[in-house]
C-alpha cells in the first residue's frame, strides 16, 4: 500500500501512478533502502528540478506546515526576474489561505512603463502558473513606495491570522521584512526572535503582531533556474538593476541579432526595419551584430566581448536555446528571465530569443 511511503527527501506522501503530480516514484524506486521521489531524486543527482519543483527540501516542510495553519502567504517576486522568482506549486500547498502577490523593485521601471498593465499581467502570469492571488500588489522595499500600502493590504486580508512572507532568493524579501520591523516595531532587537521550523535546519524569524499573530519571515529559496545562478558576484551586480533603467533603443532590420553580453540573443528573423526597445540594466552591454554571424561571434568571443559570462563562469554556462516568436499583436515584450525584456512592434514579426537551457523567456503584450 503506497499510501504509507513518505518520502525521504521531502517527505510527501509516495505515489506511483501519476508521473506529473507530487510524490511520485516509478515502482522500481518503491524496492530500494531508501525511498525518495522522482524530484528528489533528480534534484539530488542532477541538480535539476522538474516544472512542479521546489528546489528545498526543507521549503516543502515550511510549505507543508503553511498548508495546515489558517494563515496569510504573502509571496514576494522580483518584476525583472518574474519567472525566475516565481517558486511554483504555491497554491497547492496555500489550500484555501489567501495569497498577497506582491512584485518587488517598481523603482527599476522606467517611466514609459504603465503599472496597471504590470499588475494585470501579474494576475494573469499567477493564473497561468495555478495561482489565485487575493490581491497583486507592486512596491520598493528598499526606496520605499508602496510599502506602507502592502502592510496595511497585508493587515486587511490576514484579518486575525499569521502571515508568512516567501520568496526565493534575492527578491528583497529581507529588506522588506525589515522596512517593516522599523516601521511597526518598538525595539526591533527585543521584538523579533527566530525560531528553528520543525524537523528543517531552518531559522523563521517572526515578528508579533498586535493582535497576539505571528508574521513569519521564511528563509529564502534558491531557484535555480535563475540567470543569477549562471554568473558569479561581479557579473551579477552588472546584470542586475541597480536604478531606473534607461531603455535603450536599436533600429535593425531582418537578418540582424543584439547579444545581451553573451546571457542571451535576440535575432530579428522576419519583418520590416523597426525599433527594439531594450529594458535591462544599464550596465550590461548589449551587442548588434549580423545575424549569420552571430554564432561564430559566440564561440569567438563568449567571455570577453561578450561579457558576463567571464571567462570563468562561462564554463558552467548551459548552451543557448533558442526558442522562436511570432510577434501576432503591435506591440510585445519579449522577456529574458533575470535580465530584462525587449519591447518589439509590428505584427508578423519574427523573432528567436536565446537563454540558457533552464532560463525561462516568455512574451507578454507591451508594457508600455
Ligand atoms: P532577499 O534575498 O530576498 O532577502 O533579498 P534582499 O533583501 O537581500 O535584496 C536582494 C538585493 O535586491 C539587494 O541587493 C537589495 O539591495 C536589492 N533590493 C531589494 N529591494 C529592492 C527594491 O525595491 N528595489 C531595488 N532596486 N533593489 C532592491
Amino acid at each position: 500500500d503506497n499510501e504509507q511511503i513518505i518520502c525521504a527527501g521531502c517527505g510527501v506522501h509516495i505515489q506511483t501512478e501519476d508521473k506529473n503530480a507530487l510524490g511520485y516514484a516509478p515502482p522500481s524506486a518503491l524496492k530500494r533502502d531508501v525511498i525518495i521521489c522522482q524530484r528528489c531524486f533528480r534534484l539530488k543527482h542532477y541538480n535539476e528540478i522538474q516544472d512542479v519543483a521546489l528546489t528545498d527540501d526543507d521549503f516543502l516542510k515550511i510549505l507543508n506546515e503553511i498548508s495546515q495553519t489558517d494563515a496569510l502567504i504573502v509571496k514576494i517576486v522580483d518584476i525583472f526576474d518574474f519567472n525566475g522568482s516565481w517558486l511554483p506549486g504555491i497554491q497547492r500547498f496555500a489550500g484555501n489561505n489567501p495569497v498577497l502577490l506582491v512584485g518587488n523593485k517598481v523603482d527599476l521601471l522606467p517611466k514609459s512603463v504603465n503599472q496597471t498593465k504590470l499588475i494585470k499581467w501579474m494576475q494573469s502570469s499567477a493564473k497561468e502558473n495555478g495561482l489565485k492571488p487575493a490581491d497583486v500588489m507592486l512596491m520598493s522595499a528598499s526606496k520605499g513606495n508602496g510599502v506602507m500600502d502592502v502592510a496595511a493590504e497585508i493587515d486587511r486580508i490576514r484579518d486575525g491570522r499569521d502571515v508568512y512572507i516567501i520568496g526565493c532568493t534575492n527578491v528583497g524579501k529581507s529588506t522588506f521584512v525589515n522596512r517593516l520591523i522599523q516601521e511597526f516595531g518598538g525595539d526591533a532587537e527585543q521584538m523579533i526572535t527566530t525560531s528553528q521550523f520543525p524537523g528543517t535546519t531552518l531559522d523563521l524569524i517572526d515578528i508579533p503582531l498586535d493582535d497576539g499573530q505571528t508574521l513569519y519571515d521564511t528563509p529564502g529559496i534558491i531557484n535555480h533556474h535563475q540567470m543569477a545562478h549562471f554568473v558569479d558576484a561581479e557579473e551579477l551586480k552588472i546584470i542586475s538593476p541597480k536604478k531606473e533603467i534607461k531603455p535603450k533603443v536599436f533600429q535593425l532590420n531582418e537578418g540582424q541579432s543584439l547579444f545581451f553580453g553573451g546571457l542571451s540573443r535576440l535575432d530579428f528573423v522576419e519583418g520590416g526595419r523597426q525599433s527594439f526597445i531594450c529594458h535591462v540594466s544599464n550596465d550590461l552591454y548589449i551587442h548588434r551584430t549580423k545575424m549569420d554571424k552571430a554564432d561564430e561571434l559566440y564561440e569567438e568571443h563568449l567571455g570577453e566581448l561578450l561579457y558576463p559570462p567571464g571567462e570563468q563562469t562561462k564554463k558552467e554556462l548551459p548552451k543557448l536555446v533558442s526558442h522562436e516568436l511570432r510577434i501576432k499583436e503591435e506591440k510585445m515584450d519579449i522577456v529574458f528571465s533575470g535580465l530584462g525584456w525587449v519591447t518589439v512592434s509590428g505584427k508578423g514579426t519574427t523573432v528567436k530569443a536565446y537563454a540558457p537551457q533552464g532560463v525561462g523567456i516568455s512574451i507578454r503584450k507591451s508594457l508600455i
